[in-house]
């Protein structure tokens, strides 16, 4: 036991024997007792209403001096005292350096509480968004921030990636936000201005497309001379025709490109969604087919077709002529001759759907998340040898997104791969009557 205490119990022990002795000597035992209780009971008062008293007092003071036990319980209390003193300073400066931190920060940071309330923002929040830290607290965000993207994203069950809205203080400004959520109902709204870097995709997307335009039309003038010299008869091009015939390849190789790369270009400006129209995709499938079929020639690619006859679309038919095109021209691209190659078309609960699978190549893993990218081939000889322009697939990309839709790829080495494009259900339209054009269209 700790020395206090053990003092604590000689000094009553000694106390009560003291009072026994002398109640015993003096005939009042029960009396003299008492006395020692209540004596004791009135000194252990003192210590407590002292102890209070410097607890209740002025902060800085030093312990009291106290007796015994009570001494040592003022220390303990003295010492948690400068501990917690301690701690709080700690606290203060570190949330000062936090607050000095968030203001420096280029990026608004607003925390968000429950039913959307604004809990606290920093210093770009006032700038970008106009929010004040004293008498925006509490009021939900949607009443402060009220672009419609804004509210829509905000109001989604699971926020997709981020949102990009005019600032509300400043029309040119462009806010790129995202929704962080953490702790027990809250939520990080970030808001960073993107206009920067929107200005130079632009650029970089105008110079693409400018640049492409300005070749497309000596291009076209190159490649018309070169044809009006391989039909030419004149014997003295006898020996040019092999040269010649090389720089036609590679001069429509280059007018695909720049085709493709156009048609990019068209997708990207788009703000809007392309009018959409009635797709009579079986019938667009049919056509494709036969075109692929043309492409193979001697290869005898098997091509099948299966598509419910009555399931049209609604879309932009040139786009999704050149998505499901490009799909069915790489699977006889890089499907070894004599493969099977097959286009579905279906709808289900989840939407609608078509499928381009053939039993080629394949396609390692590795390379699977990239393959939308512009330019990346998994081997660029192989591409190049086939007409390929690197774009395809960004290009199908775009369409399908521009649909609503997302494609998707699945593929194994020495297997095969299967391209689906999946379309939300309300691109559906049936039932429509039209003569059946489904079937194979294999040779
Ligand atoms: P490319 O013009 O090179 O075909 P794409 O964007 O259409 O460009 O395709 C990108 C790459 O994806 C191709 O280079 C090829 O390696 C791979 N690829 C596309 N379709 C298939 C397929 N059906 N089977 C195997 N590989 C494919």
């Amino acid at each position: 036991m700790a020395t206090p205490w053990r003092a604590l119990w000689r000094r009553l022990a000694l106390l009560f024997a003291g009072a026994a002795l002398l109640g015993g000597l003096m005939d009042r035992l029960t009396l003299a007792l008492l006395l020692a209780v209540l004596g004791e009971l009135a000194w252990q008062l003192g210590q407590l209403y002292r102890l209070d008293r410097w607890l209740r007092g002025d902060r800085d003071a030093g312990p009291p001096r106290l007796e015994g036990i009570w001494d040592e319980i003022a220390a303990h209390l003295a010492r948690l005292r400068r501990q917690s003193r301690k701690r709080k300073r700690k606290l203060s400066k570190l949330f000062q350096q936090f607050q000095q931190a968030t203001a420096a920060l280029p990026d608004a940071a607003v925390v968000l509480g429950e039913d959307d309330r604004m809990v606290w923002c920093n210093g770009a929040a006032q700038r970008l968004l106009g929010l004040s830290p004293t008498r925006d607290i509490g009021r939900p965000i949607v009443h402060l921030v009220r672009h419609p993207g804004f509210v829509a994203f905000l109001t989604q069950r699971r926020p997709s990636d981020g949102v990009e809205f005019p600032s509300p203080v400043d029309d040119a400004i462009l806010l790129g936000a995202r929704l962080v959520p953490y702790g027990k109902k809250q939520r990080l709204l970030l808001a960073a201005d993107v206009s920067q870097l929107r200005r130079l995709e632009q650029m970089r997307r105008d110079l693409v497309a400018n640049v492409s335009h300005e070749l497309r039309t000596p291009l076209t003038v190159i490649s018309g001379y070169l044809e009006t010299l391989l039909d030419s008869d004149d014997p003295a091009l006898e020996t040019w025709r092999q040269p010649l015939h090389r720089t036609q390849e590679q001069s429509r190789r280059m007018l695909r490109i720049i085709e493709d790369l156009l048609l990019l270009a068209r997708l990207e400006a788009r703000k809007e969604p392309a009018p959409r129209q009635p797709v009579n995709v079986p019938a667009l499938l049919t056509e494709i087919a036969d075109d692929a079929l043309a492409l193979s020639g001697e290869q005898n690619h098997q091509i099948e077709v299966n598509a419910e006859p009555t399931l049209w679309m609604l879309g932009c038919e040139k786009d999704l002529r050149s998505a499901f095109a490009n799909l069915a021209f790489n699977a006889v691209r890089y499907t070894p001759a004599g493969g099977r190659i097959g286009l579905r078309w279906f709808a289900d609960a989840g939407g609608v759907h078509l499928v381009v699978e053939d039993d080629g190549e394949g396609i390692a893993p590795q390379h699977i998340p990239r393959l939308t990218e512009r330019f990346y081939r998994v081997n660029r000889d192989r591409s190049r040898g086939s007409g390929g322009t690197g774009l395809g697939l960004s290009i199908v990309k775009h369409v399908v997104n521009q649909h609503g839709g997302q494609l998707r790829i699945a593929s194994a080495l020495g297997v095969g791969s299967v391209f689906t494009c999946d379309f939300p259900a309300e691109s559906r339209l049936e039932p429509i009557t039209v003569a059946p054009r489904t079937g194979a269209a294999s040779r």
